[in-house]
């Protein structure tokens, strides 16, 4: 096996990929809280671990990817104060926080597939395992871990002395700044609920019974629970958003390793965010900018992913039309040359010369050096470029190569005579885009439009489409 480096935020290092077990890997990462639709940004985070899952099976592993869905107990402050957010998502639409979690679950999954995102192998919703979480409190209450309040049961950072490892927290300064910072019966500024405690005078739709009273799990107790049933107490791979280093998996470090009483996980990896010329990409903001906003201003969600494909994911994306634009352009140029070269070679060689080996050599260098997909474009336009390649050789490296990039190189079709114009493919595959985001009064317009240009639409199985002229 090739060796495969991954920066760890733990060591603040690249470290050569050594698995528990030989072959296999596990990775965890946090999943949406279903409240809303995700945002462009959110989808960045799922995309780099995208990148992650699909260069671990290049390289042969057989991966076990668990992620979470949080349709309970994420507060709006990360502090454990203010309303939950699938409540406060429920009482803005007028339904069941049920509902709630089950419409923008659907959302999420359509948002993921429109990107090839591949989908993890086990989705667990926080609400399906509050046993589990309940049996982790017990756990770390009987080592003497936590402390009860009137609003909840904490977990008291103070007896876990390598509390804040993953994110060199400073822990003293942060105590000097607590008296300014909070004032309730939290004994030091970051010791984070475990259960909370629904308020006395009103039933919550969410909550349960526990040795402690009626309430419902902190944020963070899901994450540590379900991955160790899935994943087993010590595993491979954690992942998530930067903005998760300093509280979120730090707490769950702080939790998994006191109950346990053994290192959780191996190899802790963040993706950076996308950001906006105002700042920082956020819901709570207001409006926000989503897939399905991209694709009705005519982009295809493939652009965006191409645009994503740019950027080492250690690296702020800033996000703007005009590199959106850029992006789109690069892209069609990239589907346009192997269209050429596809139908001046239309069948397919199975061996690769000597001479394009080097090629796919560079091509895995670069991913199993922490990611670095965007060098990996960059090597598969040197290819298409290169005149010491026959172009059997190119298709082959960049249907390769697509088993990372993930922009369906592979159905990329050569010419034929009596080709549907660009164009009029262009508004089809809108259409099924428009159709996959359940937009149908735009789906239909699109339809029409096809027709007025002189071609129908014949829908298949799966969304598929064939066109013919009238
Ligand atoms: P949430 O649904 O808010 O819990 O966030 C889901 C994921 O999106 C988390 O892994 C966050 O770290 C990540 N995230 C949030 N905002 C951004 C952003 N602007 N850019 C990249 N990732 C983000
Ligand atoms: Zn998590």
């Amino acid at each position: 096996m090739e060796k495969l480096f991954l920066f760890n935020t733990l060591s603040r290092a690249k470290e050569e990929f050594i698995p528990l077990e030989t072959g296999k890997a596990g990775i965890y990462c946090c999943g949406p809280t279903v409240y809303n639709f995700a945002h462009i940004g959110n989808l960045r985070a799922y995309f780099f671990e995208d990148i992650l899952k699909r260069v671990l099976l290049y390289n042969g592993y057989d991966v076990k990817h668990v992620m979470n869905i949080t349709d309970v107990g994420h507060l709006v402050s990360d502090d454990d104060e203010g309303e939950d957010k699938m409540e406060k998502g429920a009482s803005r639409e007028g339904k069941t926080v049920w509902e709630i979690a089950e419409f923008y679950t659907e959302a999420f999954k359509n948002d993921i597939a429109m990107l090839n995102i591949l989908p993890p192998t086990v989705y667990c919703k926080a609400t399906d395992f509050i046993k589990e979480q309940i049996d982790m409190v017990k756990c770390l209450d009987d080592k003497g871990y936590t402390y009860k309040t009137n609003d909840g049961v904490y977990f008291d950072t103070q007896k876990f002395p390598e509390y804040g490892k993953l994110a060199l927290l400073d822990i003293e300064g942060l105590e000097e700044g607590k008296r300014i910072a909070f004032s309730d019966e939290k004994k030091h500024k970051t010791d984070f609920a475990l259960w909370k405690f629904s308020p006395k005078d009103q039933k919550r739709q969410m909550e349960w019974e526990s040795p402690w009273g009626t309430g419902f799990p902190g944020w963070h107790i899901e994450c540590s629970a379900m991955s160790i049933k899935f994943l087993g107490r010590h595993f491979d791979i954690h992942c998530g958003g930067v903005d998760h280093i300093p509280i979120h998996h730090t707490n769950e470090i702080a939790q998994a390793e006191a109950c346990t009483g053994e290192k959780f996980v191996n190899y802790w990896l963040h993706g950076e965010f996308l950001i906006e010329e105002k700042g920082k990409m956020s819901k709570s903001a207001g409006e926000f900018l989503r897939l399905k906003t991209l694709v009705d201003k005519g982009y295809s969600p493939l652009d965006y992913r191409y645009f994503l494909l740019m950027t080492h994911y250690r690296k702020k994306i800033k996000f703007s039309f005009e590199n959106l634009d850029a992006a789109r352009n690069g892209f069609q140029n990239l589907k346009n040359r192997i269209k050429e070269i596809k139908s001046a070679a239309p069948q397919q060689s199975k061996t690769l010369t000597d001479e394009a080996l080097k090629y796919k050599t560079k091509f895995h260098e670069s991913i199993n050096d922490d990611l670095n997909i965007g060098e990996g474009l960059a090597i598969l336009w040197d290819a298409l470029k290169d005149s010491a390649l026959n172009d059997l050789d190119k298709v082959l490296l960049a249907n390769e190569f697509d088993e990372i990039l993930g922009l369906d190189l592979n159905k990329i079709e050569a010419e034929k005579p009596d080709d549907v114009p660009e164009e009029i493919i262009g508004l089809a595959n809108k259409r099924k885009e428009a159709k996959a985001a359940k937009d149908f009064k735009l789906a239909d317009e699109l339809r029409q439009l096809i027709k007025e240009k002189g071609y129908e639409l014949l829908d298949k199985k799966g969304g598929e489409f064939e066109i013919k002229p009238l």
